[in-house]
């Protein structure tokens, strides 16, 4: 056994519904501004002909469970919501076609891109990375992944969330500005895809806050739903 200096930190690990075997998250990629109606709400509109995706990227350590119960997150006023239908890779992959970019996908699955808007605002104004505002403990709501196998290929269907009972977001996965064949092969120009990278693909519109003691749910037709709680 390798000899460190402390406890090598425990892997990622991401459930795969109706099997008991987990889904080690390798990485954790966000597109931004993927649904037209989210971007205008956001105050930047996308021409998707003049424009490519881009990313950022969230550490696997920020990876929760759905049905979690959490803290309000520290140094926020403004904690969002984001409703994402999540892709899991399962296959390697580098500069794939887009007529190849679906036999990458091992599943799919419900998450939640939880976000400090305040930072994450603050940061864009100042031309400043992101990180503060998307990539912090807790942030990454993952349900279980549905494998491939059970659902065939996925390309719409409905993306809603409520919080506590009330909906705020709804639209559907078609609506993607860059749909999921799209979005493999433009992030593979830039990574070596890995299995076990996980790709939020963008939330819809109709972002907001919670506050604590609220209840998130959201679902995605024929994929499944994701719960949070956080905590008074
Ligand atoms: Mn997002």
């Amino acid at each position: 056994m390798t000899n460190t200096i402390f406890p090598i930190p425990a892997p990622a690990l991401a459930d795969i519904e109706g099997s008991e075997q987990k889904f080690p998250v390798y990485r954790i990629f966000c597109v931004g501004r993927n649904y037209h109606a989210h971007a205008a709400e956001m105050g930047v509109a996308v021409d998707k002909s003049k424009e490519e995706p881009f990313y950022f990227t969230k550490h696997p350590d920020t990876l929760i469970p759905s049905g979690s119960e959490i803290q309000y997150p520290p140094q926020t006023a403004n904690y969002h919501h984001e409703m994402e239908f999540v892709v899991a890779i399962g296959k390697a992959g580098f500069e794939v076609s887009e007529d190849k970019a679906e036999e990458l996908i091992f599943g799919y699955a419900a998450g939640l891109d939880m976000t400090r808007r305040d930072l994450q605002l603050k940061a864009r104004e100042t031309r400043r990375p992101w990180d503060l505002g998307k990539d912090f403990e807790e942030s990454s709501v993952l349900a279980p992944i549905v494998p491939v196998a059970k659902t065939g290929i996925v390309n719409s269907g409905k993306i809603e969330l409520a919080v506590n009972g009330e909906t705020r977001q709804s639209s559907d996965i078609e609506r993607l500005i860059w749909n999921v064949r799209e979005i493999i092969a433009h992030l593979s120009k830039f990574y070596h895809l890995q299995p076990g990278d996980l790709i939020y693909t963008g939330t819809p519109d109709g972002v907001g806050a919670v506050v604590p003691g609220d209840r998130i749910t959201g679902s995605i037709e024929g994929i499944g739903n994701v719960e949070l709680k956080i905590a008074n």
